[in-house]
């Protein structure tokens, strides 16, 4: 995750971004957030700019080694705890985050601003509430006492350090208080008067600030939607305007204005108009050459190579703001047929230049 990527809290990742710079690293940091407003992307995206081997204009690059391996989740300096419970995805009679680490990754990879239910979902434990115990900072104590892949920084992710025993507190103190060199604590707390004062008192705090509702909406598009049926719909739109269009047969694109329009509620059109709008960054990113940024999902790879081969460079940068815009006209009550209309006019014109 790259700063640029970071949805809100734009004074947040200047922070960061000038701590990283000044190598003013704080060993230990605390994030406090409203859950679901993206501390664990400011975190993702902090770590991947302090070990990019080629960061520019003030992010990680997004391509080097280690971005690649931060991208998947994969770093090997890096480590993530989580409160875990017993559950059938695991055969671990003390589980620890790794036993889970799997199912973390396809979370946190497609979706960083997930919540706590999310990930008890994702694991398998719904409705039981995690607990960060003894073993897993034992655990934590001997992935840090091996030396680092990389010349980098080893960061430690902890997310909600309030579930965390006194117990495993105690354990993990040390290595908090008296951290080896290049080596960072990011705790990520959603109730920052819970976590044991031991913890802490050691570190520096940075609040996440709520999101604007702009930047809701931002996020929301991201998720993976509850309701398959919709993005099964959105997708099938999408797809056949994007064939009409290659193929330059304006009635057929015209009749998925229609469909669009005749969505049934104010709302899903707006969600159709961002999950365009994410689609064609995905394309756009194909373009430029940046597969693994893009995140297509493999059943749909094919789709979007050929869009990214068949659609002028310009394509999607130009249609963005033209979707955006659509959006407030939405909101402003303009008829949604004549915006639907006009956007795939604008998408016909465009699309070949
Ligand atoms: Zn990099």
């Amino acid at each position: 995750m790259r700063f640029a990527e970071v949805i809100g809290n734009s004074t947040v990742v200047t922070a960061l971004r000038s701590m990283a710079d000044s190598g003013r690293v704080a060993h230990a940091m605390l994030m406090y957030e409203n859950e679901g407003c993206g501390a664990l992307a400011l975190a993702l995206a902090y770590v991947q700019y302090l070990n990019c081997s080629n960061p520019s204009d003030g992010d990680s690059c997004g391509e080097c080694p280690s971005c690649r391996q931060m991208s998947k989740l994969i770093h090997p300096d890096v480590h993530f705890v989580f409160p875990v419970n017993k559950g059938p995805k695991t055969s671990d009679d003390k589980p620890t985050s790794e036993s889970y680490i799997s199912y973390w990754r396809d979370l946190a990879g497609t979706d960083p601003y997930f919540v706590e239910a999310d990930l008890q979902k994702a694991i398998g434990t719904e409705g039981k509430s995690g607990i960060i115990a003894v073993a897993e900072a034992k655990s934590i104590i001997s992935k840090l006492s091996l030396a680092s892949v990389y010349d980098g920084y080893k960061a430690v992710i902890v997310y909600l350090p309030e579930k965390m025993n006194q117990e495993a507190a105690n354990r993990l103190l040390k290595s908090v208080e008296e951290p080896s060199e290049k080596t960072l604590f990011i705790f990520i707390t959603h109730a920052p008067e819970k976590v044991l004062q031991t913890i802490f008192s050691r570190c520096q705090s940075i609040r996440v600030l709520p999101l604007g509702k702009e930047d809701q909406e931002r996020v929301k598009a991201l998720k993976p939607s509850d309701d398959q049926e919709e993005y099964a719909l959105f997708m099938e739109i999408f797809t056949s305007l994007m064939d009409s269009l290659l193929v330059k047969d304006l009635m057929a694109a015209l009749d998925c204005s229609e469909s669009i329009s005749a969505l049934d509620s104010r709302e899903k059109q707006k969600a159709f108009c961002n999950f365009a709008g994410l689609c064609l960054r995905k394309i756009f990113m194909l373009q430029q050459n940046m597969p693994q940024i893009a995140d297509v999902r493999q059943d749909e790879k094919d789709f979007y190579d050929r869009m990214a081969a068949a659609c002028s460079r310009k394509f999607c940068s130009s249609i963005i703001p033209v979707l955006e815009n659509v959006v407030a006209m939405i909101d402003r009550n303009v008829n949604s047929k004549i915006l639907f209309c006009d956007l795939v006019n604008r998408m016909f014109i465009n699309i070949w230049r």
